[in-house]
């Protein structure tokens, strides 16, 4: 018979170590599953500067172990697999990880989301080099720097208009010829004289791999197969956002774009017990602080529902 935990976390990013950490603290001994890949979007990036209490910046890994070992300091169990299924559909709940099958009053759901990502090699190798997915976390470091943002989506507008305050030049590469964002974003990325469209066109290739850092992006017009090379310091990749509920299809009610429903200014899923806090919640502003304040919210509702619910 496993053995039954008062909560589980599902996910180790800003929100589920939070949630560690505030439900340790609350004597509830949270068992989380932080997944073969612990650490969440945050080990992808290189200087945070924007998580407040690190005047200096702190590195983005680097973060992530403070948070795992002030989340072990108060005896989170930390099992580093991935769940394979869960089942909400009575209480108490199940979240199976392998061969592992543990049964817990409440379940914090907190899995994050992925950025999309273009697929080509050299983005993977110079991510945090001068390839980023997040304009409000790396734009600070392309001051009055060549600029490329993907995409043509309402992110793609909100990276390119927030760069530009920044940048010296910002080229938005769109695969089609009109903008799948929204006509206030693209009017206001219309009218800035420092963002310039190239229509038609995608990324071919990023360079320079061997240099360790972005020099320049190889651009092909779909219509015309025509490549370009175009001098730049950073790429941003801004093709949409997927949240990582594959999972909870079935379970859990979901929002159309596949986010997990939570009734507003909470962290309360369809299903009493469950909780989703982070990105796998938030399409709106997917910040490290604001996933660590849902995560916040989730231990602590939590905390209520067993309190209420004690069985
Ligand atoms: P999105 O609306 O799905 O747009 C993604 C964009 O990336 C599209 O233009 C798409 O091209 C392009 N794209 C997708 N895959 C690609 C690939 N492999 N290569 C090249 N281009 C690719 O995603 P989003 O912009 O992240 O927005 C998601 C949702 O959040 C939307 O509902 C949006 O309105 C909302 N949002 C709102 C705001 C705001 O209002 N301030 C800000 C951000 C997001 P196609 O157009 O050709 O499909």
């Amino acid at each position: 018979m496993p053995v039954q935990r008062k909560v589980i976390i599902i996910g180790s990013g800003p929100a589920g170590y939070t949630a560690a950490i505030y439900a340790a603290r609350a004597n509830l001994s949270p068992l989380m599953f932080s997944g073969v890949q612990w650490g969440g979007q945050l080990m992808l990036t290189t200087m945070v500067e924007n998580y407040p209490g690190f005047v200096d910046g702190i590195m983005g890994p680097e973060l992530m172990e403070v948070f795992r070992k002030q989340a072990e300091r108060f005896d989170t169990e930390i099992i580093a697999e991935d769940v394979t299924a869960v089942d909400f559909s009575r209480r108490p709940f199940r979240v199976t990880a392998g061969n592992r099958t543990d049964e817990a009053l409440s379940v914090i759901v907190a899995t994050g989301a992925s950025a999309k990502l273009l697929g080509l090699a050299a983005e993977q190798k110079l991510m945090g080099h001068g390839v980023s997915t997040c304009a409000t976390c790396d734009g600070f470091f392309f001051k009055d720097k060549n600029i490329m943002v993907v995409g043509g989506g309402d992110s793609a507008m909100e990276e390119a208009l927030y760069l530009a305050r920044l940048g010296r030049k910002v080229e938005v590469v769109h695969r089609r010829d009109t903008l799948r964002a929204s006509k206030i974003m693209q009017e206001r990325a219309f009218k800035n004289p420092k963002i310039e469209f190239i229509w038609n066109s995608a990324v071919d290739e990023i360079l320079d791999v061997a240099k360790g850092v972005v020099t320049a992006v190889r651009v092909k017009n779909l219509k015309t197969g025509e490549p370009s090379e175009r001098p730049v310091d950073g790429l941003f990749v801004a093709i949409g956002h997927q949240p990582n509920t594959q999972l909870f299809r079935g379970q859990l009610e979901l929002l159309p774009n596949e986010y997990i429903k939570v009734v507003p200014g909470t962290t309360q899923t369809s299903v009493p017990g469950v909780f989703a806090a982070g990105d796998v919640q938030d399409h709106t502003y997917r910040q490290a602080v604001t996933a660590a304040g849902t995560g916040c919210m989730a231990a602590l509702e939590a905390e209520r529902f067993l309190e209420a619910h004690p069985s």
